[in-house]
């Protein structure tokens, strides 16, 4: 489906790129003071981060030379930068990486269990990790399905387990083309890097203007208020929101129509810039609402 020959307005607008990374730790001690009900989650986050981080230092640099011709083209047309390209990492950096995450899981858990399975599988083969890769851009489950089916372990768990070490990953391929993204008309509610879904949503301190951020590559993009990025609908009786009493700076979007919801934080309640990564983990309350209402 494309999308993108639609001039939009919002898109033109360069997104402030703010580095918050540095706030990072800050960010998270104060709310594992503030509430201890998602301490240990918060901690689990910070190791994950640190994790990440030593991973984008590694040998995972950006592999695709893109020309801005080319990638305009592509955002004109609807199609995420990445589809199509042939990425890949090497299965010996893969499976160091996934025994890199295990001393960080919670120990005699799913996950633990799911990763030693995984490691002990041998489905890490170079032409496994590229299909798996085209499979993540395409927002296909297939090879997430056959991992999990072939080593009895949880789908859920893997996709978070495989996410959380690609994630640097695709945020270095990323990178390269975030300033040339401001520019581009992009009107889809997929990621335009990597064309995986958004995972949360913020409304900006200045306009209010809605930018969606990828649950993979954490790429930022700018989408219309009154659309679902899931289903893409604008038929505005199809969507509404929610917040809890006491918490204007939290608000869930949920679509009626393809039955999606998205957590945003409106950072003029909020008082500043926000880190999505850890608003995500301080409002799982509102998942487990969300949930509860039937979306997903
Ligand atoms: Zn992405
Ligand atoms: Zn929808």
């Amino acid at each position: 489906m494309g999308l993108g020959h639609f001039d939009n307005p919002c898109s033109a607008l360069p997104i402030q790129v703010q580095n918050r990374e540095f706030l990072m730790n800050a960010d998270i001690q104060d709310y594992a003071q503030a509430m201890p009900q998602y301490r240990e989650a918060l901690n689990f986050l910070q190791a994950v981060l640190d994790f990440q981080a030593k991973l984008e230092t590694k040998e995972i640099s950006s592999q695709l030379q893109i020309k801005p011709a080319v990638a305009r083209e592509r955002w004109r047309a609807g199609q995420p930068l990445l589809a199509g390209e042939p990425l890949s990492i090497s299965p010996a950096l893969f499976q160091e990486t996934l025994a890199g995450l295990r001393p960080l899981l919670p120990a005699g858990e799913t996950a633990q269990t799911t990763l030693d399975r995984l490691l002990a599988s041998g489905f890490l083969t170079a032409a496994n990790v590229e299909t798996l890769l085209d499979d993540l851009i395409a927002k296909s489950e297939t090879s997430i399905q056959q991992i999990a089916s072939a080593t009895s372990t949880d789908p859920d768990t893997v996709a978070f387990l495989l996410h959380t070490v690609l994630s640097p990953f695709f945020k270095m391929q990323a990178a390269p083309y975030q300033v040339l993204l401001q520019t581009a008309a992009w009107r889809r509610g997929i990621c335009p890097i990597c064309g995986s879904e958004p995972g949360m949503a913020r409304l900006t301190r200045d306009n209010g203007r809605r930018v969606l951020t990828c649950s993979l590559c954490l790429t930022e993009w700018a989408f219309d208020r009154l659309r679902c990025p899931f289903c893409e609908s604008g038929e505005q009786p199809q969507l509404r929101y929610f917040t809890v009493d006491g918490d204007e700076a939290h608000r869930v979007d949920c679509c009626n129509r393809c039955h999606h919801y998205l957590k945003t934080v409106d950072e003029r309640a909020f008082g500043g810039p926000v880190n999505l990564q850890v608003e995500d983990v301080i409002t799982a309350h509102l998942d487990t609402l969300a949930q509860e209402q039937g979306y997903r």
